[in-house]
């Protein structure tokens, strides 16, 4: 239970009501600050202007999935003002209070330095991330059936990396039916690959790889799928590139050669916001309740 704890939400999309909904009904007292429009009514939260005062008894403060921009912007789909979070603002949060994110971005990390407050980066996190890979492949695959006139199954595939998203990836290809190539640099990943029933290729060797290739899933944020790459590929092939922006792909090349890639940035935000909220909500209303346990960290 959160009972006793007072956590306060800037700002966000649809999958923070999930977490939103999560901390009411564990008896936190929840303030929300930048949810005017917010039509659902949530009894037991309480909707407030972005001021210090607001800020200055929060144990825990819950920015959405993209922290801020360069600027401090703060992004609310339930708000039309502007909510910029300034220097004040975090200056009149408690010593106690932690600041969880999805990805904090340069600003938001440096503001809080500033203040030595902690900071959470969800996404960071091996069990977030491996939960989110499950819309994130849903996503995926949705797009390489809408943008494509073959099936997966049977398809030369390729996937490239094996982290948290990779390793979901080949496996649900796999599960289609498709014929499954995994690039990867480390040995024991290969090993993995080929335990799975999969081809296992060393990502040194992706040039030769790509030749016969119907659809490459890039998961690497580096620039691998360079032009020289994009050259060998068959003009039919799909490339979805799912690695965070810029992404891993020369789309300007692709584009010339007439190859269809598209960089797909956050899909389980698009494709399963009620899912992402939940997954979110599970892990940060733990995190929160730990916050109690942790030295110092009497929130009550
Ligand atoms: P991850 O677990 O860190 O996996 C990344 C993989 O890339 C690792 O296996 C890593 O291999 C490999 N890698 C990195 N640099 C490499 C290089 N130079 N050469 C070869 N391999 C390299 O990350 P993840 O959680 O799977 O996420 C992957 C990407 O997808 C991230 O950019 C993430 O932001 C993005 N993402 C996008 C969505 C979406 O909706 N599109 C959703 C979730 C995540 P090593 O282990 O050898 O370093």
């Amino acid at each position: 239970m959160l009972t006793g704890i007072h956590v306060a939400f800037i700002g966000g999309d649809a999958r923070q009501l999930e977490v939103i909904k999560r901390c009411i009904q564990l008896d936190a007292s929840v303030t929300l600050v930048g949810f005017d429009n917010l039509e659902s009514n949530f009894t037991g939260a309480t909707k407030k202007p972005l001021t210090c005062d607001v800020l200055k008894d929060v144990d825990a403060l819950i920015l959405p999935i993209v922290g801020t921009d360069d600027q401090g912007y703060v992004e609310s789909i339930f708000c039309s003002k502007q909510l910029q979070l300034l220097d004040e603002h975090v200056a009149s949060l408690p010593s106690h209070c932690v600041v969880y994110t999805g990805m904090a971005k340069p600003y938001l990390k440096k503001l809080l330095a500033s203040t030595r407050l902690p900071l959470v980066e969800l996404l960071d996190r091996d069990d977030v991330a491996i939960y989110n890979s499950i819309p994130t492949v849903e996503g995926a695959l949705m797009m390489a059936i809408q943008h494509t006139d073959i099936t997966i199954h049977g398809s030369q595939s390729i996937v490239l990396g094996l982290g948290r998203t990779g390793l979901s990836m080949a496996r649900a290809l796999h599960a289609l039916g498709a014929r499954v190539r995994v690039g990867a640099r480390r040995q024991e990943h290969l090993a993995r690959i080929y335990e799975m029933g999969l081809t296992p290729f060393h990502i040194s060797e992706v040039r030769q790889q790509v030749t016969n290739a119907d659809f490459i899933f890039n998961t690497i944020p580096q620039l691998l799928l360079t032009a020289e790459v994009i050259a060998q590929m068959p003009q039919s092939a799909f490339i979805l590139d799912l690695a965070s922006k810029p992404g891993g792909t020369d789309f300007r090349y692709a584009e010339r050669r007439g190859i269809k890639a598209l960089l797909a940035p956050g899909l389980p935000g698009i494709v399963a916001p009620k899912t992402a909220g939940q997954i979110l909500a599970q892990t940060l209303s733990r995190l929160i309740a730990d916050q109690r346990k942790a030295p110092g960290g009497d929130a009550t």
